[in-house]
């Protein structure tokens, strides 16, 4: 493989797609309990079962020599991990070299006040933040311990230290549907962009309700096409998402539905845990413990690359997000907060 450019894709699954986007969760843990996504009382993992730091440096270094150029870092909630900056502080050195195009994460933002100026240096852009509503009462409703005040000062401490913000809404039917243009237009106001999310059957969370119920993106797409109008953007990020532009205020929108299976022939990515399980396909359970490679072999990185490559090879073409599929729901075990969203 020497005749490979340093950072050109080298790892294409069967379907013949460049796997050049990881995403990495960094903790399980999380100082929200949003009820679609955790219950309130969560068992998290003892820490032997996480991956260092240095092990996490190791991990995504590897990926990116085999020519991932986005690390997308995650969670739980990735900056309640302790130490979390040392991590980005030391990615940034593939930012340097030009192998990495683009170090980023999904937040709650709670803690953004603290870290938006050292996510800067560390050369982070972009980040998403995530939020369902503007109502602090529904804020501490849907995420149970979170404070809608300390997420708007961190969003606002993020914009202030340079970096660009994009919201993340779940669309939650009886519960921020009611507020879709007044979200909008704050994001508007504020020069952000936005993409709503379906909600997806993942995890046990416990017997609360969640919160709204199933909320399709074709109906709210519907509801703001009676107000907006809107022009379909061809531009794919290789993952669920597809955007739309607002012309009255020039807005991208971004919907992610899950549970179509559309985007999944231009799949570009994979999901590692916070243990080192590699998960090929959002929607499959299939995974590759790296962890045991990685500790296995704690000075020689040909073991851990054998592994990722035999892991992209059984990369499946599709997920089974499918309510007539192999599954009575298409239900994932997994939490989100486990594998990172
Ligand atoms: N804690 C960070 C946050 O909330 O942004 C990062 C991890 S969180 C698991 C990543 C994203 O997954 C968030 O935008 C969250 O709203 C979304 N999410 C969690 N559970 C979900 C579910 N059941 N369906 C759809 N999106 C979900
Ligand atoms: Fe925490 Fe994010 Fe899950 Fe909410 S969605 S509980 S903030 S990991």
């Amino acid at each position: 493989m020497s005749n490979v450019a340093p950072n050109a894709p080298r790892l294409i699954d069967p379907f013949a797609r460049p796997i050049t986007y990881l995403r990495v969760s960094v903790t399980d843990r999380c100082d929200f309990r949003c009820v679609y996504c955790m219950a309130e009382n969560m068992t998290f993992l003892p820490k032997k079962e996480l991956l260092t730091l240095e092990e996490l440096d190791r991990m995504c270094s590897t990926f990116i020599g085999l020519g991932v150029e986005k690390l997308r870092i995650t969670g739980g909630e990735p900056l309640v991990r302790r130490g979390i900056m040392t991590f980005f502080d030391a990615m940034s050195r593939h930012l340097d070299s030009g192998a990495l195009r683009e170090l980023t994460l999904t937040t709650n933002g709670s803690q953004l006040e603290r870290f938006a100026s050292d996510l800067y240096a560390t050369g982070v852009r972009r980040i998403n933040v995530s939020l369902d509503t503007l109502d602090a009462a529904k804020f501490q409703r849907v995420t149970r311990w979170g404070r809608l005040d300390q997420v708007l000062r961190g969003i606002e401490a993020a914009r202030k230290a340079g970096l660009r913000v994009k919201v993340n809404t779940v669309a939650l039917k009886g519960f921020n549907e009611d507020e879709l243009f007044t979200l909008i237009d704050w994001c508007a106001r504020e020069d952000m962009d936005q993409t709503f999310i379906e909600v997806m059957p993942m995890g046990d969370i416990g017997n609360e309700d969640r919160v709204g119920q199933y909320w399709s993106l074709k109906d709210m797409r519907a509801t703001l096409a009676e107000r907006f109008t809107l022009t379909d953007l061809p531009e794919s990020t290789g993952g669920p998402a597809r955007y739309v532009r607002l012309e009255e205020t020039g807005q991208k929108i971004g919907f992610i539905t899950p549970l179509s299976h559309e985007f999944c022939e231009s799949c570009n990515r994979v999901r590692m845990t916070c243990t080192g399980e590699l998960f090929m396909c959002l929607g499959q359970e299939d995974k590759a413990s790296l962890r045991d490679v990685l500790r296995a072999h704690p000075d020689d990185e040909a073991p851990l690359i054998r592994a990722i490559e035999a892991a992209i090879l059984r990369k499946p073409e599709g997920h089974d997000f499918d309510y007539s599929r192999q599954k009575p729901d298409g239900q994932v075990s997994r939490h989100m907060s486990h594998t990172g969203g």
